[in-house]
């Protein structure tokens, strides 16, 4: 059996195929993301949504006595109050701004049935995710699920050059 600082899936799965390990297991990943072997099993490496390895709200917690949490999983400790359930009338919805927080704002809108577009200046993803994510040991923020798969759940990206950009074509609609 191997455990190490936040095993990412291929290597994993690379741990496994050369007969270097009988077992692996993973800690924080699975914190981040409960559903990481469901997705694995099914071939849908984009969707699993990585730890940062930033130690604030699960190791962090526990050394002041709190219960656990996640940064990138709000559900994690919350998970018999904190549903993601369809919303009864479905609108559309425009975030500005393709950043962590646009971006997590708008994948919770569209798993909750809403039609959802974001607007950013930038043609990817990610916003300041870029430039936390230049220390080579933190390039883990880049491909969370949310920054890099808009097939699931669905969304739109509008390229825009402001915001009076963006609100002037949502006005002109
Ligand atoms: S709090 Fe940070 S280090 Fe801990 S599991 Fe979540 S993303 Fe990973």
């Amino acid at each position: 059996m191997g455990a190490c600082g936040n095993l990412p899936p291929e290597l994993a799965e690379k741990v496994l195929a050369d007969g270097d390990a009988d077992f692996v297991a993973f800690g924080r990943p699975l914190t981040a993301d409960p559903e990481i072997g469901r997705k694995l099993r099914e071939g849908r490496p984009a969707d699993v949504r990585p730890s940062t390895r930033c130690n604030q709200l699960c190791t962090g917690n526990a050394f002041f006595g709190k219960a656990l949490g996640c940064a990138v999983n709000p559900e994690v400790g919350f998970e018999g109050t904190r549903k993601i359930e369809r919303a009864d009338k479905p609108k559309q919805i425009a975030i500005i701004g393709a950043g962590p927080a646009g971006l997590e704002a708008a994948r919770v809108a569209a798993l909750r049935g809403h039609t959802v577009e974001v607007f950013d200046k930038n043609r990817y993803l990610g916003g300041v995710l870029w430039p936390a994510a230049t220390p080579v040991f933190k390039r883990a923020v880049l491909p969370a699920a949310s920054v890099r798969n808009l097939e699931n759940p669905p969304l739109a990206l509008v390229p825009v050059s402001t915001i009076g950009e963006a609100l002037q074509a949502l006005f002109e609609r």
